[in-house]
């Protein structure tokens, strides 16, 4: 019989009470250590005091009302996130999926907007993943997440992860825009150098195309920067961002320049939940202590202390590891088989870490995780990556 949850998910059977900070804590008190963060979600922490504060203030004086209406809290995030990017507008979303589907609306508004509704096509990357909307599963095009959910939604083609002179021989009078996350997730912690996102952006610019990064995953200080394609000196025309902006609060958005957005309307795209009070109070604070030099600072020293042990964390295990790849606390360790075991080997050191594609496994800590813990940390990867030799 089916369970009451539709089983879509492999399942750990594990569960979590409660949280604090970098600790996820089952009901009988036995202590994880967090290197998942849900999926580079709680970037800090469990249960963050200033957090708790935000929320629970908002949630004394009004919950949701409707995109009917002005809504102050969501005009502030909006004005903190322009303040500290390219854009100059932003939508804000319930998720990374649902910033994908408008951004692939916006680049195709735009180009009818400009008199060429023919130029439709996204061209997108090989181990990418978008989300799971139909939309975004066409976009991400892996087996797994297409098969027998056909047809799909047309005008995307894959190119090959990395491939430049792929992009330079797909784009044509048909090509809307592309679409491609600076450091891949999914695909297992996959940075693109920065020349290439240079050449990529130089393409563009090039020939009109549209640049929309998915920051979803790579974004909100993860790197060490507030977005990653900041390394590159580059900007894109349209971002995705979900994940981190609400510190485990459900809550994305679309930032976009006011020319890639020109034809987005009143009554051309819209969302209930959207941007609602609660979800803009948090993420407001959560602009506060992140996008601040000091902090983001603190995130590369940290991520430079991290890799630094896990090189020599891979050096002791050259059987289970081949080496170390990331960029700031968004950190992968590709190993020679695909991982599953290794999470599993984790679990039984209480530490919870996120397999990827690309035999990798992601390490995806709250972005304020002390040294202490970093250090407790690869001591219980190494017990881990022992466990499996024996
Ligand atoms: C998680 C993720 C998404 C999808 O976000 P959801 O909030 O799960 O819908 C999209 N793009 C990237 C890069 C992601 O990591």
């Amino acid at each position: 019989m089916i369970s009451h949850v539709l089983p879509t998910y492999n399942r750990a059977p594990l569960s979590f009470d409660r949280g604090e900070g970098s600790w996820a804590i089952a009901a009988d008190g036995t202590r994880y250590l967090d290197l998942g963060s849900g999926i580079a979600v709680n970037v800090l922490g469990h249960a963050n005091p200033a957090l708790v504060e935000a929320l629970t203030a908002q949630a004394g004086r009004i919950w949701h009302v409707s995109n009917l209406y002005q809504i102050p809290e969501q005009e502030r995030l909006a004005a903190m996130l322009v303040d500290k990017t390219f854009a100059d507008t932003v939508f804000f979303t319930n998720s990374g999926t649902e910033a994908a589907e408008l951004a692939i609306k916006m680049v195709r508004k735009y180009w009818d907007h400009a008199d060429q509704p023919d130029r439709t096509e996204i061209l997108t990357f090989e181990g990418a993943f978008h989300g799971r909307s139909t939309g975004a599963i066409a976009a991400s095009g892996g087996d797994k997440m297409v098969k027998g959910f056909g047809p799909l939604m047309p005008g995307f083609r894959h190119l090959p992860w990395g491939d430049i002179d792929a992009i330079e021989a797909a784009v044509t009078d048909r090509t809307a825009a592309l679409m491609i996350e600076p450091v891949q997730g999914e695909g297992g912690i996959r940075p693109l150098p920065d020349a290439d996102l240079r050449r990529i952006r130089e393409i563009c610019d090039r020939t009109g195309t549209l640049l929309i990064l998915d920051e979803v995953q790579c974004g909100m200080g993860r790197t060490g920067r507030l977005f990653a394609h900041e390394y590159a000196g580059i900007t894109p025309d349209v971002m995705m961002v979900a994940k981190g902006i609400g510190g485990g609060f459900p809550l994305g958005a679309v930032l976009a320049t006011g020319a890639a957005a020109a034809g987005m309307v009143a009554g051309t795209h819209g969302s209930t939940y959207g941007g609602n009070p609660l979800a803009c109070a948090v993420g407001a604070k959560v602009m506060d202590i992140v996008a601040d030099d000091a902090f983001l600072a603190e995130v590369n020293r940290k991520g430079a202390l991290f890799r630094q042990k896990l090189e020599g964390l891979v050096a002791a295990h050259p059987d289970v590891f081949e080496g170390v790849r990331g960029l700031g606390l968004m950190l992968g360790l590709k190993c020679r088989a695909a991982p599953a075991d290794l999470v599993k080997a984790c679990y039984a050191q209480q530490i919870l870490t996120v397999p990827a594609g690309d035999n990798t496994l992601r390490l995806l800590p709250p972005l304020n995780i002390e040294d202490a813990e970093i250090a407790e940390a690869v001591e219980r990867l190494d017990r881990a990556a022992g466990s499996l030799a024996a």
